[in-house]
């Protein structure tokens, strides 16, 4: 439950405390509570308030005496009058007149009044000390609630910015790792792929080809139709391998004009005619120079495959090879495919 409802509670109960006891010493005590805590009163004083209470119930059977002797009775008769009225037997000759005597009508409060007081006093000084402390529990309570409230917001806070981080992470990592022109991969994501494919090839046993594209007489292109153009026919020639081969394959732009696919789990004859169907494909293309005229040009591919048991190849020896293979098929007239022997 929370301070705020205990607060005016304690309050209010403390308070009723001390008027319910101050209430109840101001009462009159009963006798012989009176005789237990006495007021001592003058014994001479109380002599004499007795007296006269004696007196006054004497003074009826005086008058009556004195009524008596004006009718003159005879002395027989006297027997028939009342008698003298007893003296009171107040037992009190003994009693010393400078002693005192106890007054049962004291109460409580009037005997022992400071300490009362200062029970009173003691009472709600706790009192207030008890909603002094829980004002301060309150205050600390909500100084807790702020300070949790901020810290929830902090921590927010950075949550965004550690996503905001991670996007910006993520965009910079495919920024550095895409083609801007093409938007395929580029040769440091290769160099990765290559890297995992390799690790994975050996661990489950599968062979691993590669291949690698080069645009024949591409400066013949640029220089005839102009760079534009030239980056038209890169971006045609990037699409068709990229949308030629499987999933599991990857394409990306080397280079300049180079290209190099690689394709998981495959042998070298498969990817040799993967090779030449987009070798067929790419020749198959036209592409619209800034004049519109067509322009037509053709690719040369080399192959390389890599077995599982080879533990000593690397992404640059499996390049080496295919890049060899290339020179061998621009050497030996373009347009065509050649494998790594
Ligand atoms: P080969 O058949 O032997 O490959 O001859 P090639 O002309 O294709 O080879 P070379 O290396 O002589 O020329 C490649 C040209 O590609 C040179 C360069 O200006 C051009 N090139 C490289 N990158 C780009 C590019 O991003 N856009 C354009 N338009 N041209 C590029
Ligand atoms: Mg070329
Ligand atoms: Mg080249």
């Amino acid at each position: 439950m929370p301070p705020s409802r205990h607060s005016p509670v304690a309050f209010c109960a403390s308070l009723l405390s001390v008027m319910a006891m101050l209430a109840a010493c101001s009462l009159p005590l009963p006798t012989r509570a009176g005789e237990l805590l006495p007021r001592h009163i003058p014994v001479a004083e109380y002599l004499r308030e007795l007296r006269q209470q004696l007196d006054q119930k004497a003074e009826p059977q005086r008058r009556h005496r004195r009524n008596a002797d004006s009718l003159r009775l005879p002395d027989n008769a006297s027997g028939l009058l009342p008698q003298q009225p007893a003296q009171p037997r107040t037992n009190l000759q003994h009693t010393p007149a400078t002693g005192s005597w106890p007054d049962a009508s004291s109460s409580i409060f009037e005997r022992y009044w400071w300490q009362i007081l200062l029970g009173g006093s003691l009472i709600i000084l706790q009192g207030l000390l008890i909603s002094a402390l829980i004002f301060a529990l309150r205050s600390r309570r909500a100084t807790l609630d702020a300070l949790h409230d901020e810290r929830n917001q902090l921590e927010a806070r950075v949550l965004q910015r550690t996503q905001e981080l991670m996007q910006a992470n993520a965009k910079l990592e495919l920024l550095a790792t895409t083609d801007p022109l093409t938007g395929i991969g580029n040769r440091r994501r290769m160099t990765e792929q290559i890297n995992r494919e390799l690790d994975r090839g050996r661990r489950f046993g599968h062979p691993l080809s590669l291949l690698m594209a080069d645009i024949d007489h591409f400066k013949n292109v640029n220089d005839q139709y102009g760079h534009e153009a030239g980056d038209r026919v890169i971006i045609a020639v990037a699409r068709t391998l990229a949308g030629g081969v499987r999933n599991i394959d990857m394409a990306s732009r080397f280079g300049g004009e180079e290209f190099v696919l690689l394709m998981p789990e495959t042998s070298i004859a498969v990817a040799s005619s993967a090779a030449e169907r987009l070798r067929q494909e790419i020749a198959n293309l036209e592409v619209r120079g800034d004049k519109g005229e067509s322009i037509r040009f053709t690719i040369s591919i080399g192959v390389a495959m890599t077995a599982p048991e080879n533990t000593l190849e690397t992404p640059s020896t499996l390049v080496s090879r295919a890049d060899k293979a290339l020179y061998q098929a621009k050497e030996s007239g373009r347009n065509r495919v050649v494998c790594s022997g």
